[in-house]
């Protein structure tokens, strides 16, 4: 990788929104840039950081949180900060959302007791919590990626169609607007338990209630991520030396084999 290539992992509230170990998927796309040889650099987004710095990120990384913790970050995340992550995200810049952050990139999360908290609009879907006394959706979950272009990108990349598994626990169940699921359920609820539909995509910005944490369980996707952000950033065609992903896909393959899914 030429040495005038590097990144800025845009990191969404870390000490709010951290609960489910999704600090994960930050220290994966770090090490698979480090073992390429690209300099990388982790930026917190939070209430210390200014807007302006919201705009030199490369690739934005946001992780999980209890309703009460997702009120705290709303609150901060307004104005000229919310404009800015929604123009990156608009303008194609790559991220991975889990559970608790996508909730709040949509138009509204109603959690299970309190204030509807005001999203920020840039997903067309709305999650609802059904009430403390209803049990959570928790446990492994594992989908086929179905969203356009990522699918076939990851196709290309495998040489067959890109399967998730992670391990979700949400309370909210997320309902899809004129937006695209990420995936299409093998075992686990997905975003609600009834429709069979995981996560959302929208532009380069891939939302998910798999934790695991979802990167290092599934590499592939965060080279997509890293790929796709050095291509938005340097305009041009980029291709990842390859690693060796040898125990994740045995991991993997326990994993399926565990839910009876052949790998
Ligand atoms: N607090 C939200 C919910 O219960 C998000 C949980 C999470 O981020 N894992 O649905």
């Amino acid at each position: 990788m030429s040495e005038s290539r590097s990144l800025t992992i845009g990191w969404l509230y870390p000490n709010l929104m951290s609960t489910y170990g999704d600090r994960g998927n930050v220290i994966c796309l770090q090490r698979r840039c480090q073992w390429r040889d690209i300099p990388v650099t982790i930026l917190p987004l939070d209430q210390q950081t200014e807007a302006e710095q919201f705009s030199e990120v490369d690739v934005i990384v946001g992780g999980g949180a209890q309703d009460r913790q997702q009120e705290i970050v709303m609150r901060d995340l307004q104005g000229s900060k919310a404009d800015t992550l929604r123009s990156k995200l608009d303008g194609g810049t790559p991220g991975v959302f889990t559970c608790g952050s996508p909730q709040l990139l949509g138009h509204y999360y109603e959690p299970a007791l309190g204030q509807r908290i005001e999203g920020l609009g840039l997903l067309d879907l709305v999650t609802k919590h059904p009430g403390p006394d209803v049990s959570r959706c928790i446990g492994n979950v594992v989908f086929e990626i179905t969203a356009s272009p990522l699918a076939e990108d990851l196709t290309k990349m495998l040489g067959q169609p890109p399967v998730i598994i992670g391990f979700e626990n949400h309370g909210g169940r997320t309902y899809l607007g004129d937006v695209q699921p990420l995936g299409k359920v093998q075992s686990g609820y997905g975003n609600n338990g009834e429709d069979g539909y995981e996560g959302a995509f929208y532009r380069h910005a891939i939302a998910t209630y798999s934790h695991g944490p979802l990167l290092p369980k599934n590499p592939f996707v965060a080279d997509w991520l890293i790929k796709t952000a050095l291509q938005e950033k340097y305009q041009t065609e980029i291709d990842l030396m390859p690693l060796d992903d040898k125990l994740a896909q045995q991991a993997r393959e326990a994993m399926l084999k565990r839910l009876e899914l052949v790998g």
